[in-house]
């Protein structure tokens, strides 16, 4: 079975482009996750096949270190 393309410059989970240095071409110490704290739940909600292979986006990383919050994602305040 043929592999689809893997487009490393987009998230995972959302499709969005990720904003990834190192797919940008640009050195990996310039990429905003290396200032950024990425949640576990973020990381392991990216499926096997790109997990290590295509990161995150900003907002994804973000939005999931929230998850200790006892309201589901979307409600209104
Ligand atoms: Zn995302």
């Amino acid at each position: 079975m043929p592999q689809p393309a893997l487009d490393t410059s987009v998230c995972p989970l959302c499709g969005q482009g990720n904003q990834c240095a190192v797919a940008a071409g640009q050195a990996a110490d310039t990429c905003w996750c290396m200032s950024a704290q990425l949640s576990a739940a973020a990381l392991a909600a990216v499926p096997d096949a790109l997990r290590g292979r295509a990161c995150i986006c900003p907002t994804c990383g973000a939005a999931a270190t929230q998850s200790t919050d006892p309201q589901p994602p979307g409600a209104p305040i």
